[in-house]
């Protein structure tokens, strides 16, 4: 580091992580870090969470910070806000009309494997992208029918759904 600060400031700093740093360890070592909230079922917020995981992370307690997020997990109402992933998988189904003949076609499905920053966003480019195939196709969605995102997952699909999605990635 280049940049110097006062003496000052270097010992406020020092204090501070030295404080955080025995915060810690003394956390981890009776277990309490990684069972807090199981054994004493506290409920974390997703920003408490967050950011104690983050500082478990930042001493090394890779562990520690995967469970502490897992557990909150169990209870928040949106666990997909906790994955850090820039590729999300997408179950999206339809039921789909066709115009022309005035009747409905199918109640269709598609999985979408697409990059976006956060599950909202990756929600509203796989329904962008099925009424965009829709459309490609002479179909529309039957009237008063709203596209159904059944799941969003962080990551890509396993090898099992491999010829089943719809690769939406961009290239890197
Ligand atoms: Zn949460």
């Amino acid at each position: 580091m280049s940049r110097k600060y006062p003496k000052k400031v270097r010992k406020e700093f020092a204090r501070k992580l030295a404080a955080a740093e025995a915060f810690v360890e003394t956390w981890t070592n009776t277990g309490l870090a990684s069972s807090l909230i199981t054994d004493y079922t506290c409920t974390l917020t997703c920003e408490e969470a967050k950011t104690y995981s983050a500082l478990m992370r930042s001493f090394g307690y890779v562990n520690t910070a995967s469970s502490i997020i897992a557990d909150h997990c169990e209870d928040c109402d949106v666990p997909s806000e906790h994955f850090d992933t820039d590729v999300w998988t997408v179950d999206v189904g339809a039921m789909t009309f066709d115009p022309k003949l005035k009747q409905e076609v199918a109640d269709l499905g598609w999985t979408l494997v697409l990059n976006a920053e956060h599950p909202r966003e990756a929600e509203a480019k796989a329904e962008d992208a099925v009424r965009a195939h829709l459309h490609a196709n002479g179909l529309t969605l039957k009237p008063g029918v709203f596209i159904n995102v059944s799941e969003i997952k962080p990551g890509e699909p396993g090898s099992l759904a491999l010829y089943d999605w719809i690769d939406m990635r961009e290239a890197a």
